[in-house]
């Protein structure tokens, strides 16, 4: 049997609707932006493995690091004890992060650093004695697959057959641009109407929307509103986080900080499964009591893992290079290039740019959705071609790790130019 029979009697795929869905490439090898399968086909992996990859497939210098963690302390429980990758990788990061994050809660997933955020927002108010239940989120946001993440998360047909099981959730309208004011009056409506604890949003790109982008200003005056109000903050840079909008994080961008900022993806450069939550110290300290019950009763098996933290390490100090923050440069210039290039085309609705983020919106004839027919055409089309692109409905989008050459990048643009002109 081969890889792909084999997979087909055993596996189960996320996202994935098996009755339908065609059989999964197999991948047997990968090395900078390009992945290669089980009958040597190259492919140029042109959204970083869902985000997670800046720095290159099998990237030696973060490899190095976790054999010399895997052989020194791969694992102790973070119960009781600590070690130095986690100590140091929270310094590392509070060097990066806004001012205010003063502690650092580790978690697995970009999920769980949601489900983390969300948790200690409820608590906070919970152990103040004050009723605060209702979490705000943005109109498609998207922040996980775990029930509290999912609640936040916008998506329906992702979530349609846990309605009614979900903690409170409001939702307001993204602030895109001209839109600003029904967004902040929405924001004011729900802090007057319900018991508000906190306010969860993607800073300035909503990835899994389809790269939907809005101002910082917007999101600095929603922020305000919400201080006014002793709403807590959370910013979502699970996306965003380490360079993609063309800053170390989103956050950079926008004068007012945050009360929580959830990481992962790129966290350990696309290697291990790690994620972190960053919190202020007003938030730690509503926690920190005689009171055993105002802990926060929270915890997975790895947290903390050293090889994942040595994985950070090794990954903020890439990140850091002048090498790569040129290659963001270059990335976006290139990105800005190609916008100016096909936005006038008569099939393309909008082209936008932010880092290393770019989307484009194509004409359809009918509306699509998500899985509609033209999604699964420029999929296959790209896929032919030897590009992994996965289009949002009628979005195609373009996160490449930063090492990509130009040589790599003009394929994949000429590649989405011959499907515009294909569907
Ligand atoms: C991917 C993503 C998540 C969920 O992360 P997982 O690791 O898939 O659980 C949460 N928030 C945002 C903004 C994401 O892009």
């Amino acid at each position: 049997m081969s890889l792909t029979e084999k997979d087909r009697q055993y596996l189960w795929h996320p996202y994935t609707q098996h009755k339908t869905s065609q059989t999964p490439i197999a991948i047997t090898k990968a090395e900078g932006a390009l992945l290669w399968d089980e009958n040597n086909k190259e492919y140029i992996d042109a959204i970083a493995s869902w985000w997670v990859n800046p720095f290159g497939h099998s990237n030696k210098f973060i490899a190095d690091a976790i054999y010399k963690q895997l052989t020194t302390l791969e694992h102790v429980l973070f119960g009781g004890f600590t070690h130095e990758p986690a100590v140091k990788t929270a310094e590392r990061l509070m060097e990066i992060l806004p001012k205010n994050q003063q502690k650092i809660f580790f978690s697995d997933n970009g999920s769980t650093a949601v489900e983390v955020a969300i948790k200690v927002a409820l608590q906070y108010f919970f152990n103040k004695n004050e009723k605060r239940t209702t979490i705000i989120a943005f109109e498609n946001a998207f922040h996980g697959d775990t029930f509290a993440a999912m609640a936040a998360s916008g998506i329906s047909f992702y979530t349609q057959a846990f309605q009614g099981m979900f903690i409170d959730v409001v939702r307001i309208p993204v602030p895109i641009k001209g839109q600003e004011q029904a967004s902040f009056d929405a924001l004011e409506n729900a802090i007057k109407k319900h018991n508000c604890a906190g306010f969860i949003f993607e800073p300035l790109v909503q990835g899994a929307a389809g790269m939907v982008m809005y101002e910082p200003e917007a999101l600095e005056k929603l922020i305000k509103i919400c201080k006014e109000n002793q709403v807590l903050t959370i910013a979502d840079e699970v996306m965003t986080g380490f360079g993609k909008t063309g800053k170390t994080f989103a956050m950079d961008y926008v004068l007012e900080e945050p009360d929580m900022i959830c990481l992962s993806k790129a966290l350990t450069g696309g290697t291990i499964p790690m994620a972190i939550t960053t919190f202020t110290q007003d938030i730690f300290n509503a926690f920190y009591d005689d009171d055993i019950n105002k802990a926060l009763f929270h915890g997975h098996t790895f947290t903390a893992n050293p090889t994942g933290c040595a994985a950070v390490l090794a990954s903020i100090d890439l990140l850091q290079t002048p090498k790569m923050q040129q290659n963001i440069e270059r990335i976006n210039a290139s990105h800005l290039n190609f916008q100016k290039k096909i936005e006038n085309h008569s099939k393309v609705i909008t082209a936008r740019t932010l880092g290393v983020i770019f989307a484009v919106e194509i004409k359809s004839e009918s509306e699509e959705s998500y899985y509609g027919s033209m999604r699964t055409k420029l999929y296959n089309f790209f896929i032919d071609k030897g590009v992994v692109l996965r289009p949002v409905g009628n979005i195609v989008y373009i996160l490449p790790p930063y090492i990509m050459t130009d040589e790599q990048l003009h394929k994949v643009y000429t590649t989405i130019e011959e499907a515009i002109e294909m569907v």
